[in-house]
């Protein structure tokens, strides 16, 4: 399939940097957002960031110009009817998903990938919103996407081959490397990693030691390049426990049922970085 349209739903941390990514490839971006202000926001990152590159003379003011030029921002889900290929990168939260997969089914060309950046709601489950199952797939970046390599690529029950074959050829296209995943909840790379943070919330939570313990244990004794808790400030504590709970609901073993101390944390608005305020304090 021919992709030269991309359209990114959400233009929060996942989306903006989506967004660059699709556009330093060279194909046209519109990112979507429900208002204006976030929209800005995620255009003024993307800035931000392709300033950095010049500075560091990754490339130049012209590149950096031709990349924010072909991404065109939108606030209406009507504007993704242009798109050949979409990746959904709104808040984790099932409902808002669901009702955004039902819209772009009616909205897109009837050959439009409708593509989802869930960190764990089944893709079949996103799918079944939409009479193309067979165009519905996961594609799972991580957090910074400009920096970070891996793509992991969802297959749900109903995707089709070619579907899949065009989202791996895009995550090359990218300059990323693809894995395969099948569909279960947190697939493979949150299956994983969430109960990993998840335990080392339950560390705090029991006092077994402070947050710069348990993160100095992890990167120095395991060699991580972050500590658990500095890597669940950055993703967003709302989505870690959403993870937590999709995990939970979805296999039902107590063994993913999320910290308390995590959910406090989140009733209290303490999201990590993005709020200024998460296990460390950023402000
Ligand atoms: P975020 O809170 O930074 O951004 C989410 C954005 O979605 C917000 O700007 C919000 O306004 C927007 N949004 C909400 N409802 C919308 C709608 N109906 N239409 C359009 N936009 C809407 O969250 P994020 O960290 O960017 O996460 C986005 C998705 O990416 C989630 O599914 C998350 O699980 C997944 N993800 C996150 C990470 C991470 O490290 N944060 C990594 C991989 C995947």
């Amino acid at each position: 399939m021919d992709i030269k349209t991309y359209g990114v739903i959400g233009a929060g941390q996942m989306g903006n940097g989506i967004a660059q990514v699709a556009s330093m490839s060279g194909l046209n971006v519109i990112m979507n957002d429900i208002n204006t202000e976030f929209v800005e926001r995620g255009m003024a990152n993307i800035t931000k960031i392709l300033g950095k590159n010049v500075d560091k003379g990754k490339i130049t003011a012209d590149e950096k110009d031709a990349v924010l030029g072909r991404i065109k921002t939108s606030v209406a889900l009507k504007d993704m009817e242009e798109a050949d290929f979409v990746v959904e990168a709104a808040t984790e939260n099932e409902p808002i998903k669901m009702q955004i997969f039902k819209d772009l089914d009616e909205i897109c060309k009837p050959d439009t990938i409708l593509s989802t950046n869930t960190s764990s709601i089944p893709i079949g489950r996103i799918a079944a919103q939409t009479k193309r199952p067979e165009k519905v797939i996961g594609m799972h970046f991580m957090n910074p996407v400009p920096v970070m390599k891996l793509v992991e690529i969802i297959k749900g029950i109903a995707t089709s081959e070619e579907t899949f074959k065009t989202t791996w050829d895009l995550s090359l296209k990218f300059g990323k490397t693809p894995a395969e995943a099948n569909d279960y909840p947190g697939f493979i790379a949150n299956r994983i990693l969430l109960p990993m943070i998840n335990e080392a919330v339950f560390c705090l939570y029991h006092s077994v030691g402070t947050p710069e313990a348990i993160d100095t244990v992890m990167k120095l004794g395991m060699n991580h390049p972050m500590g658990p808790l500095a890597l669940a400030d950055l993703i967003g504590l709302d989505t870690c426990l959403a993870i937590m709970e999709t995990l939970y609901n979805g296999f039902k073993d107590s063994k993913y049922r999320p910290c308390p101390l995590l959910r406090k944390y989140v009733e209290a608005g303490w999201l990590g970085r993005k709020t200024g305020r998460g296990f460390y304090n950023y402000r």
